[in-house]
């Protein structure tokens, strides 16, 4: 898979172009709408299989049901299982009983008329397993219906038809959801279809488990970011997804360019979202491949808030490599350049990390930040602040320490303010040890200087610089050989 070897960064690829996005569309931070179709989000399209694995939780197929009043609400766990038993997707079944008589619940329908026992109002009998059943004549509308023993019956002849090889939807080919509900419905099947797909995207938010979502701590604003559907009939991807149980890893990402409304992260995620949708993601010279949606499962605001953008299940094109693209949780911190992760950034980020690893089992050693995993300067300094220092188990607050990946050593506590606020790396430089115990004092060694730990003295003066002069100029002063002049024996 040639594309899956491209990264979302806008400073790792596609330079001129992604800067040129990423610039034109930050200064103007106003949340505009996602992509829509009448005003829903578009995940789900008539084009999609009518066929196909659960669009919806179970969680929430129970709950439709049971809100609704639906004289199945009892037996809706053991519909939706009959359901996903049978190979078929919960959502569709759902959205059709939705169409067919509101769950059962109007009063003024066929089902309710003729005490039929069906799910979809069936004509005829097609799967010859099912017995028990008889032909009912509706007075109003004239016409006969299956009364079935059960509504578990009239589900499963439902199914039957749609995969029947003697029935007409498979010899005519109709696998879209579009192409059997053209058939399926008597009249309008337009407006029908319709209202089935937007039924199944309104459900459809709610695919990555509660749990899980609430368990990290999540806000959903998966609604609110753009998105690209299928049907908008442009090449584009990735549109697949794994089971939560085959996901595992972390590769955490930043958002290349400095983000100059950074503390408005809804802004930035939505800016960035319509950049992803937007950007060619194919490799130059092969044919152009648009996004899905925005490439990073979650994100991690300044003040520590935790969005969810993407189903945990979705593959998303965000590192290079295409068994992370499937597998790896993609986590976002919207910040650029040079830009430092806010403390609360930098807890947040860990407290999330730690329990999607336990969540999916995953060991340290398999966070990873973007660069390690294909050439690109992503997450820049949160290389530094946080991904190392969180394998190593040396996290702390920015405040209080920094790992300098430079010559791979920490400073921290009251050297780490002394470091910061007296002049930092120009004066001091790279620090070139840890802190070290030399004759019962704590000191540090750095390029330009020796931190020296005096807790006797007042607070001013507890970090002092080693009289490096001083000294210099006592060894200097002690009696030595005359240096040879300049120039002597020439
Ligand atoms: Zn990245």
């Amino acid at each position: 898979m040639g594309r899956t070897a491209l990264t979302p960064c806008p400073l790792s690829q596609c330079w001129e172009r992604g800067l040129e996005v990423v610039r034109s569309e930050y200064p103007s931070l106003v949340p505009r709408p996602p992509l829509t179709t009448e005003g829903t989000i578009v995940h789900i399209t008539e084009r999609d299989s009518f066929v196909a694995t659960p669009r919806m939780t179970r969680e929430r197929f129970v709950g439709v049901l049971a809100e609704a009043g639906s004289p199945w609400a009892g037996q809706a766990g053991e519909i939706h299982d009959l359901i996903v038993g049978a190979g078929h997707d919960p959502a569709i079944w759902l959205a059709i009983c939705a169409r067919e008589h509101s769950y059962g619940t109007n009063r003024d329908s066929v089902l309710w008329r003729n005490d039929t026992r069906s799910w979809t109002n069936a004509r005829s009998v097609r799967d010859p397993s099912i017995g028990g059943w008889e032909v009912v004549h509706d007075s109003i509308r004239k016409s006969d219906y299956v009364r079935y023993a059960n509504i578990f019956d009239s589900v499963r002849d439902g199914m039957y038809r749609v995969t029947d090889p003697g029935y007409r939807y498979v010899k005519e080919g109709r696998t879209t959801i579009g192409q059997v509900l053209t058939i399926w419905t008597e009249s309008d099947s337009a407006a029908y279809t319709a209202a089935v797909v937007a039924l199944m995207n309104s459900w459809h938010d709610a695919t990555t488990p509660g749990g899980v979502v609430e368990g990290l701590g999540l806000t959903d604003v998966r609604h609110l970011l753009a998105r690209r559907s299928p049907a908008d009939g442009v090449p584009a991807g990735p549109y697949a997804r794994r089971p939560l149980a085959e996901k595992r890893g972390v590769v955490v990402h930043y958002s290349g360019p400095e983000v100059r409304d950074r503390a408005n992260t809804l802004a930035v995620l939505q800016a960035e979202a319509r950049y992803h949708v937007d950007k060619d993601w194919a490799k130059p010279e092969r044919p152009a491949c648009y996004g899905d949606g925005l490439m990073y499962h979650v994100a991690v605001g300044d003040d520590g808030a935790r969005y969810l953008c993407r189903d945990l299940e979705d593959v998303l094109w965000h590192c290079g490599v295409t068994a992370q693209n499937e597998t790896a949780l993609a986590v976002h911190v919207p910040i650029g350049d040079k830009q430092r992760a806010t403390p609360a950034q930098l807890e947040s980020l860990r407290g999330l990390i730690d329990t999607w690893r336990a969540l999916t089992g995953t060991p340290v050693e398999e966070v990873w930040g973007h660069q390690e995993l294909s050439s690109t300067d992503c997450p820049g300094t949160l290389m530094a602040d946080f991904v190392v220092p969180y394998r190593r188990g040396r996290l702390a607050p920015v405040e209080t320490q920094q790992w300098f990946p430079e010559t791979g050593h920490s400073v921290g506590g009251a050297f780490w303010q002394f470091w910061q606020s007296r002049g930092g790396l120009p004066i001091f430089g790279y620090p070139l040890t840890d802190e070290l115990s030399e004759g019962g004092q704590t000191i540090q060694y750095f390029e330009r200087a020796i931190f020296e730990w005096h807790p006797e003295s007042d607070d001013l003066w507890k970090v002092q610089l080693r009289r490096l002069g001083a000294k210099a100029l006592a060894t200097a002063l002690t009696p030595h050989p005359p240096l040879p002049m300049l120039g002597e024996g020439e």
